[in-house]
């Protein structure tokens, strides 16, 4: 008789050179065909049976632990329980590792959205979940989340999940002064902001350099990664400039191709690590091997 209907841990180590880098399982979530634009939702269809997907289509939902130099370090936290059940397992994934959230010194934000930023606040208490932690984020997120002209014209939903859960969480590590935003360049020795605004204002990819080794951890490059990959100029409903993201998503996906990049991936099912490469004018994208040693 199966006794599990659950995988153990949602964790992954890698290394970058001497950055021990983990992906961390957040969960999932189901959506609706009409999350895509761009695209007739017989062809989503069609892309989704042909690689074997679950349908309706299937968004995975990671984050990435850092720890280098004696500190540690998130790539976005986790959803909480805003996603719903199936989604706000990155607290016990990061338990599993041996991460104290005490022990966090700092969270990088891809961008503030419900996926990425809502794991840093208690919203019951107003607590900081990181207490130690200073969150890093581009300065467009903070100006477009916190301004109230925005938000006052944006559909009740959007205004909800977005504009005031974004606040929610952002507050508190306002409050403490713990808030440091960048426009581009390093933020931290040996990882580098780069800026894909579209998605969001300040949507922004990371890359991790060392010992010669690199990987970019490129937030929401792709949401469902069968139809993006496929056809880039496919973007989602709930991207900020539709036209800016899928010019974003292009320069990427040229870039890790002409630099033959590992990918840490955010909507990547998980563990989330692969390559892509360029056949006949088609992207793809290929897997990481599971590593049994670390
Ligand atoms: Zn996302």
């Amino acid at each position: 008789m199966l006794e599990f209907t659950r995988q153990v841990a949602g964790v992954y180590h890698r290394k970058i050179g001497d950055v021990l880098v983990t992906g961390l399982s957040d969960g999932y979530v189901d959506m609706g065909y009409t999350i895509f634009r761009n695209i007739p939702e017989e062809e989503t269809k069609a892309i989704l049976a042909r690689d074997h997907r679950i349908s309706p289509p299937r968004i995975s939902v990671n984050a990435f632990a850092l720890r280098m130099n004696g500190r540690t370090y998130l790539i976005d936290c986790g959803s909480a329980d805003i996603m719903g059940p199936t989604c706000g397992r990155l607290p016990a994934n990061l338990a599993a590792t041996g991460i104290d959230p005490a022990s966090v010194d700092g969270v990088l934000l891809t961008h503030v959205h419900p996926d990425h930023s809502n794991g840093l606040t208690d919203v019951a208490t107003g607590a900081r979940l990181f207490p130690n932690a200073e969150v890093i984020v581009h300065e467009n997120e903070i100006n477009h989340w916190f301004n109230d002209e925005l938000m006052a014209k944006a559909a009740e939903r959007p205004r909800r999940r977005y504009f005031e859960a974004g606040r929610t969480q952002l507050k508190p590590y306002m409050a403490a002064d713990r808030v440091r935003t960048f426009r581009k360049g390093e933020v931290l020795p040996g990882v580098t902001a780069i800026p894909i605004a579209g998605h969001t204002p300040g949507h922004t990819a990371y890359v991790i350099a060392s010992g010669g080794q690199t990987l970019i951890v490129w937030g929401d490059t792709v949401h469902v990664p069968e139809i993006q990959v496929a056809r880039p100029e496919v973007t989602m409903e709930f991207d900020s400039d539709p036209q800016a993201a899928a010019s974003a998503r292009q320069m990427v996906f040229d870039m890790v191709v002409s630099d033959d990049m590992l990918i840490g991936g955010m909507h990547l099912h998980f563990p989330g690590f692969g390559h892509m490469r360029r056949e006949a004018g088609r992207y793809s994208l290929v897997a990481e091997q599971w590593a049994f040693e670390i």
